[in-house]
């Protein structure tokens, strides 16, 4: 079903599937054996403009929406989840700006990131809050013009290579979830490095780091909305992010049934493709012309 997409769309995901075929596909398998962060491809992403499809049009973006963002993370994801992790996490980073951020702080940042030159990353998780984000316990301290951020976030994608960084963290932890707020930080911050790098199972192509943060000063114009609305701004960016993360899901799924798709018409068992064998073929008259993966001859009972 892709009648309701715009022809703005539609060509995001004809360019997306071009990326996929020409860039991503031949190193797809060696950047996930090497656990290594996708520089190149980011290069390619931000060359076509993908960076700026849901920015909005004043601050250097196109303004096509989370639609168009959905369908780019789908079709990359297609082809390698990790590197189409490592591109829809910057969405993610930049959300609390975009939904929350005051004009300056946008004009600041968003244009940089519509460019692909500086990607973004949102640190809530931490080793004792995951499900339980109001646990968290990264300390903000107002201390003048500036706040003062102490603790360690953990599991954040595109960490250590990200710019621009969103940090959840407790003005007031006698208030709970009430007394988060939300902050940028930028990388190369005095007290702000990064930890270890997870060895992960799969989707390697992504980043996945700690963030430690020592006495680390930053402006207290880095302030995200008000004080005490970080969890807020959490809930809302994540609300804003899912249909993303299901894009990605739907995505991989769709790769999966391509390559089967291929596998069912080279192998052969009895003299025959197996997708000439009524099982195999429940699964696959049905899905429409384009879906059919490139250089896949069409099956023999469609002639
Ligand atoms: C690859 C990867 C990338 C990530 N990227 C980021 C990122 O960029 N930024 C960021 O902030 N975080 C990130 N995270 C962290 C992610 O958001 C957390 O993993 C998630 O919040 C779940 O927390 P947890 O893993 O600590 O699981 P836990 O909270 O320990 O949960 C473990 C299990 O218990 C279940 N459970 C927990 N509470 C309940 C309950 N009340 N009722 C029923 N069941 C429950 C859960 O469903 C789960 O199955 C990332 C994680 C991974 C794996």
């Amino acid at each position: 079903m892709d009648y309701f997409l715009s022809d703005d769309v539609k060509a995001i995901r004809e360019l997306c599937a071009e990326i996929a075929e020409k860039h991503i596909k031949p190193v797809r398998e060696e950047l996930d054996r090497e656990n290594r962060f996708p520089h190149e491809i980011m290069n390619v992403l931000a060359d076509s403009d993908l960076f700026r499809i849901y920015i909005p049009e004043e601050y250097e973006g196109l303004g096509l929406g989370s639609m168009s963002l959905c369908v780019a993370a789908e079709e990359l994801s297609r082809a390698c989840a990790g590197i189409a992790t490592s591109y829809a996490a910057n969405a993610l980073g930049a959300m609390p700006i975009l939904l929350f951020g005051t004009d300056g702080q946008k004009r600041k940042y968003l244009p940089g990131l519509a460019s692909g030159k500086s990607l973004a990353a949102f640190g809530l998780t931490e080793p004792d809050a995951g499900s339980d984000a109001g646990g968290i316990r990264t300390r903000a301290v107002r201390d003048g013009d500036s706040y003062v951020l102490n603790g360690t976030k953990q599991w954040i994608t595109n960490g250590g290579e990200a710019k621009v960084y969103t940090i959840i963290a407790m003005t007031d932890p006698e208030r709970g979830a009430r007394g988060a707020s939300a902050f940028i930080v930028e990388d190369g911050t005095p007290g702000f490095t990064y930890g270890k790098k997870e060895d992960k199972m799969g989707i390697r192509a992504s980043a996945t780091r700690e963030l430690v943060f020592e006495d680390c000063r930053i402006p207290a114009e880095n302030l995200i909305a008000r004080e005490g609305t970080g969890f807020m701004v959490a809930m809302k960016t994540l609300d804003n992010s899912r249909p993303g993360v299901a894009a990605q899901a739907v995505g991989i799924a769709q790769g999966a049934l391509d390559a089967a798709l291929v596998y069912a018409s080279q192998r052969k068992q009895f003299g025959q493709r197996i997708d000439s064998f009524q099982g195999i073929q429940l699964c696959s008259p049905t899905w429409p012309r384009r879906w059919r993966p490139p250089g896949l001859s069409p099956t023999p009972w469609r002639g």
